[in-house]
């Protein structure tokens, strides 16, 4: 497993500033109250998921450089909707990011919330073009029970390396090293039970309002969609707290035995 503990954020690499380069261009596609409503072009899917409250319209928003792409995701109707978006060249998107609404929500009610459910676990468990997974962890609670309902849930493809997994602790500017330490150590130890062989996971810390962790989250998700692509770094070791500046920005290298 990688992980990467910045104490301040590091200036991006240039394979860092290639994939926000690319993140930037993200821009809304559809929106899809049901898995058959997908677009059928089969291009790698990248899911962005997390309770509700965990940062991840932010952080959203942050990669795509746009101060309100995902809050889309908030207007009416498409609160219950997998929100979907293109990313790559205008005219030839080579990947998407769904955006699946945060769960654990109480204001839903209970039919919605099971129907939504089913709409989820279906997605994450059944979509053939669902390449990775970024999950939205708040870094001051670690995982909750919810969270690993959902850990669960994606375990069967996590530990074939069908699917990848980047856990990100959100809001990191909210703790003082030690706490952010600590709240590292911990999802590492949740994300060992799911790590094997054959698994691609790894955590980072990440903060929206100062950046830390930015260009590892674009890095990492860049290098799922374009394995071999020109200009992204070999993969690093794990990134040493204390490193030069860079160092643990490589966060997209392979999975260490925890
Ligand atoms: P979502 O429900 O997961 O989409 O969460 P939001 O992106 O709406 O964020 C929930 C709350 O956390 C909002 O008040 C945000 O301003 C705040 N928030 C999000 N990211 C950060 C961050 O990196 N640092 C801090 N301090 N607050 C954040």
């Amino acid at each position: 497993m990688t992980s990467t503990l910045h104490a301040t954020p590091t200036p991006y690499s240039p394979a860092a500033k290639t994939a926000l380069a690319w993140t930037h261009g993200a821009r809304f596609l559809t929106t899809a109250s049901q898995l058959d409503q997908l677009p059928t072009a089969e291009l790698p899917e990248i899911a962005f998921v997390g309770r509700s409250n965990a940062g991840k319209s932010t952080a959203i928003n942050r990669l795509a450089q746009q101060k309100r792409l995902a809050f889309a995701s908030r207007t009416p109707g498409r609160t219950q909707h997998l929100n979907v978006f293109e990313v790559g060249p205008k005219d030839a998107a080579d990947t998407l990011f769904v955006d699946l609404p945060g769960y654990g929500y109480a204001a839903v009610e209970r039919s919605a919330k099971l129907r939504w459910q089913q709409v989820m676990s279906d997605y994450l468990q059944l979509r053939r073009p669902l390449h990775g997974v970024v999950l939205m962890i708040d870094s001051r609670l670690g995982f909750t029970d919810l969270d690993r309902r959902l850990l669960a849930l994606i375990e069967p493809r996590i530990v074939n390396g069908e699917v990848r997994l980047l856990a990100l602790l959100t809001k990191s500017d909210k703790l003082n090293r030690s706490q952010a330490q600590a709240s590292l150590l911990a999802a590492q130890a949740v994300l060992a039970e799911v790590t094997t062989e054959a698994s691609d996971i790894s955590v980072t810390l990440f903060s929206a309002l100062n950046r830390q962790g930015l260009g590892d989250v674009a890095e990492a998700v860049y290098g799922w969609t374009h394995a071999g692509a020109a200009g992204l770094p070999v993969p690093a070791d794990d990134g040493a707290a204390d490193g030069p500046a860079g160092a643990g920005a490589e966060a997209a290298g392979p999975t260490d035995p925890v």
